[in-house]
């Protein structure tokens, strides 16, 4: 199994980490210097900039996470990154709960399926 981040998309909510069964994801400073530290392509990395559309969707919700926070902080904020995904097993609690709909995960034999929030 293969798992990455959008990271542009990520909100920082934190929802994949506390679902995940089997540690897949981190939440990391997005100034950190493992904040890529997962498969995602070149054009999925983290580089500073949040796509707008998910910016304006979800920067003035109060749900009590941090959204698009620097700093992972109380649980949230800060960026996910996917770095255990070969232990994934692919109970697809993350791709209802992934608030910028960015994690992509590529089974073993190259279905690949996107996070949808519900
Ligand atoms: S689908 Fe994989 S990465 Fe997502 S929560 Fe389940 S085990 Fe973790
Ligand atoms: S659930 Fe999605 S938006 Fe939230 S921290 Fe994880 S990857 Fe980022």
């Amino acid at each position: 199994m293969q798992v990455y981040v959008e990271k542009p998309k990520c909100t920082g909510c934190s929802h994949c980490f506390d679902v995940c069964p089997v540690a897949v994801f981190e939440m990391k400073d997005r100034a950190s210097p493992d904040v890529n530290n997962d498969v995602a392509p070149e054009d999925a990395k983290w580089k500073g900039q949040h796509t707008p559309e998910v910016t304006a969707k979800w920067s003035n919700v109060q749900d009590g996470h941090h959204h698009f926070a620097e700093k992972n902080e109380g649980g949230s904020g800060g960026i996910s990154v996917a770095v255990n995904g070969p232990s994934c097993i692919l109970c697809q609690a993350c791709l209802v709960e992934c608030e910028g709909e960015c994690i992509v995960i590529t089974d073993d034999t190259n279905n690949v399926y996107h996070s949808i929030y519900k």
